[in-house]
């Protein structure tokens, strides 16, 4: 079986599905080869001759993309859907609750696609949720980003020329990506308040040393999976409310709140930036699902009446080492259970976690929801 590992093609994206050490261990398999793109690494500072070393081929796209296995980062576009042929396994990060068409094309290719994002949230699966390995570093690069824009100390300091208090960090959305901020946040010396509609997350937010603001009020919004629920109309108007009073008294905020598929909360309106003081920052981590902030725009910083509104897209891109490393991990345990002791593939469309994390295959959508988001792209 041969693997390929395409350089990445979307704007900004600086990852690679695969760095060298994955690469070593899988090019130690009786059987599997690895080809990578020439340049494929470059954003992530693994240069070609490290692969060389590691045992891949390094050759050009239509090598990589013509693999049996193609193992990619970013959400393909429709011409590179057009480079894949029927029976290919396509595994990578395939938005099938947001990108109707991209499904459409995968199962109109012919392809068996396994999307990451659809990796069931178990124990056995853990090693492959790269929606927890990005969150984790997109939360940690968000705070760093706030810290960097806030012009003030993250820390007290007390110095010869007076005192200084530490920053106020108010985070929304207490999941992978919240807690690494609060975390994060914490390590830098400010003072956190976290908050989540989930109530399990607040005893987790106070063992990061965070303030859990306890807006009981509003009942448990556990869901399924260990997701939030959406609020009502009434709830989220309650929620905005309270956390426009609570804005007024924080340097920065940082927001990473989300529901699966749907578009993200708003929680922060344009009347509680406006209540905030000159020189706070918001930081936006669901810029790209429409912003949990009223004033956001994916992409670019707003400021209003002094307040800066950050909605970066792609933060996890903006430290691809890391961010490689640890979605390299999860493709290549992923990858472990694809491969026959022979090298050869070995696909169980019965093996829960591989049939949760298909899209497609024989030309049909066997994702429920995926079908159900591309036939109202259609
Ligand atoms: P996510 O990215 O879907 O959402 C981020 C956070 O936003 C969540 O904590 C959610 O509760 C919160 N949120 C949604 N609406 C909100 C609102 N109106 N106000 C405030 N907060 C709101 O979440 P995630 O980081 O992917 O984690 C989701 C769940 O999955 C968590 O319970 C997490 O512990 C769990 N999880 C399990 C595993 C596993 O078992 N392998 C791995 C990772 C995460």
């Amino acid at each position: 079986m041969r693997v390929g590992v395409p350089k990445e093609a979307a704007e900004g994206e600086r990852r690679v599905a695969l760095v060298p050490d994955s690469v070593r261990s899988l090019a130690g398999h009786d059987g599997v080869d690895v080809t990578i793109e020439d340049g494929a690494g470059e954003g992530s500072g693994h240069p070609d001759s490290e692969y060389a070393d590691a045992g891949a081929s390094v050759g050009s796209a239509d090598d990589a993309w013509g693999a049996d296995v193609v193992v990619i980062v970013a959400t393909p576009s429709a011409d590179e859907i057009k480079r894949l042929r029927s029976g290919q396994v396509l595994i990578g990060f395939l938005a099938p609750l947001t990108s109707g068409e991209t499904t459409r094309d995968l199962a109109e290719s012919g392809v068996t696609s396994l999307a990451m994002e659809a990796i069931p949230r178990i124990t056995r699966a853990q090693a492959m949720d790269a929606l927890s390995s990005q969150a984790n570093v997109a939360g940690y690069a968000a705070t760093l980003l706030a810290a960097r824009e806030a012009r003030r100390f993250f820390p007290m300091m007390t110095t010869a020329a007076g005192t200084v208090a530490p920053a106020k960090v108010l985070v929304l959305g207490a999941g992978v990506a919240g807690l690494q901020a609060i975390a994060t946040a914490r390590r830098l010396g400010a003072v956190v308040t976290g908050f989540d509609i989930r109530r399990a997350a607040w005893e987790q937010i106070a063992s990061l040393g965070g303030r859990p603001l306890e807006l009981d009020f509003i009942p448990d919004a556990e869901a399924e999976g260990g997701y939030a629920r959406p609020l009502t109309e009434e709830e989220n108007e309650q929620v905005r409310e309270a956390l426009a009073e609570n804005a007024k008294r924080q340097d920065v905020i940082i927001t990473t709140a989300q529901i699966p598929g749907q578009p993200a909360p708003l929680l922060i309106t344009a009347d509680a930036v406006r209540g905030m003081h000159p020189g706070s920052v918001i930081v936006d981590l669901a810029a790209e699902s429409g912003g949990n902030c009223e004033l956001t725009r994916a992409g670019e910083t707003v400021v209003e009446d002094g307040v800066k509104v950050l909605g970066p897209p792609n933060l996890a891109s903006e430290m691809a080492t890391h961010a490689s490393q640890l979605y390299s991990k999860n493709v290549e345990n992923l990858l472990g259970l694809i491969v026959g002791d022979d090298g050869a593939l070995k696909l169980d469309l019965d093996d829960e976690v591989v049939a949760g994390a298909c899209i497609t295959h024989e030309g049909e959508i066997r994702n429920e929801r995926a079908r159900e988001v591309a036939g109202a792209a259609a």
